[in-house]
């Protein structure tokens, strides 16, 4: 097919427009599955989602009465600096606002890291698998993706962990972006305090470590370290977070990004489309820091449903690795799509990809449930492993 677009103006001319090369590489969005569209295909009144690692709790009271009284300011355009929710950040995690960039979602401010850093000819380090949006930032800016396979975190196991060492020595002269995912997303795997610090002191100074930690309020290993402990003293060091996950606000689009040299977020705060974290957004975000201690206690909850729904699974012969995230891997190989879509016959939604494994986000108890039941009855007639 030919990737040049082709129409005719008003005054009867042809128009050939032509995207740029990297952009016609892309491959086109493709939505994830509707549960309210699957439901009505099955026949059954309600489909479970469990494909996009949001939190199933409903908003927090705090934020739909912050959202009730922000909607009524709407004609007017946000505060494009995010003043109010930049204070609260830098006084949350002791950090000056200067150091904070806040964007429309986390993904948003890892496109703006790569149009802050990346040239033609220069080169954009991660693992993978990881965060689908890596590759694409990369085409999109125009850099070379170094891709780091993963390897297995336990002896015999599936290739599911960070290789830091492999990570280090693919970087070269023209890399400038590295993104570790700690948690990564979607094995749900944890980079330890000790080989990230060496990790973080052997990188080039002239490379930018992205910390992307979109699952950090999940984490429960204490060996885990806290991104913004291991960023102080290390310039080349930013730490993304995203209100998406553990803060409930999927819908609303707004992360930050914490840097240890405030000239990176500055940088960052350069190639902000103007006003794209929206009032309503903002609102939130300041209503729910205020929530902590709830959001605290829901990511208990999604961790102790996770270690339920891991203990049952490995029960089942599923060889199911400890998650540090609100979601759990499911190493399948090649029988991943085919059992992703029979769950979907039995109306749950899960997250596959192809040959790999299927990515299970942890839902309520009642949906979980839901999953383990489909689960059995998928297992009979797909063969896994
Ligand atoms: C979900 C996610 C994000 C951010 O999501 P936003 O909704 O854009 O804030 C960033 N990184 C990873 C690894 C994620 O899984």
């Amino acid at each position: 097919m030919s990737a040049t677009l082709r129409g005719r103006q008003a005054g009867g001319r042809d128009v050939v427009v032509t995207p740029r090369a990297a952009v016609q590489a892309l491959p086109a969005y493709k939505p994830g599955r509707n549960p309210a569209d699957l439901a009505r295909e099955i026949g059954v009144d309600r489909a479970v989602k469990l494909a996009s690692n949001e939190v199933a709790f409903p908003p927090l009271p705090a934020v739909v009465r912050a959202l009730a009284e922000a909607a009524g300011e709407t004609n007017r355009y946000p505060d494009n600096g995010a003043v109010v929710l930049t204070r609260a950040l830098a006084d949350r995690y002791g950090v000056a606002p200067e150091q904070i960039a806040t964007g429309g979602g986390a993904v948003m401010l890892c496109q703006q890291l790569a149009q802050s850093f990346s040239d033609p000819g220069t080169s954009l380090a991660f693992a993978w698998r990881s965060f689908e949006m890596y590759p694409l930032l990369a085409q999109v800016a125009g850099a070379r993706a170094i891709q780091v396979p993963l390897v297995p975190g336990r002896p015999g196991g599936p290739a599911d962990t960070h290789d830091l060492d492999g990570l280090l020595a693919a970087i070269d002269e023209t890399t400038r972006l590295v993104f570790v995912c700690n948690p990564n997303n979607p094995t749900g795997t944890a980079v330890r305090r000790g080989p990230l610090e060496a990790f973080l002191d052997a990188v080039p100074a002239e490379t930018l470590v992205v910390l992307d930690e979109a699952y950090r309020e999940f984490v429960t290993d204490p060996d885990v370290p806290d991104g913004l402990e291991v960023m102080r003293g290390r310039p080349n060091v930013v730490v993304l977070r995203t209100f998406s996950k553990a803060w409930g606000l999927a819908g609303l689009r707004v992360g930050y990004l914490i840097a240890e040299d405030p000239a990176v977020a500055e940088a960052v705060r350069k190639t902000f489309v103007p006003f794209s974290v929206n009032m309503l957004a903002q609102a939130a975000a300041v209503a729910a820091l205020a929530s902590e201690d709830e959001v605290r206690a829901r990511c208990a909850a999604v961790v102790g449903e996770r270690d339920r729904l891991t203990a049952a699974l490995r029960e089942r012969g599923v060889p199911v690795e400890d998650s540090q995230a609100n979601f759990v891997w499911l190493p399948l190989g090649e029988a991943t799509v085919a059992t992703a879509q029979a769950l979907e016959g039995r109306a749950v939604i899960t997250r596959p990809f192809a040959g790999e494994g299927i990515r299970v986000s942890i839902g309520t108890p009642e949906e979980n449930d839901v999953f383990l039941a489909a689960w059995d009855a998928v297992r009979a007639t797909v063969p896994v492993r």
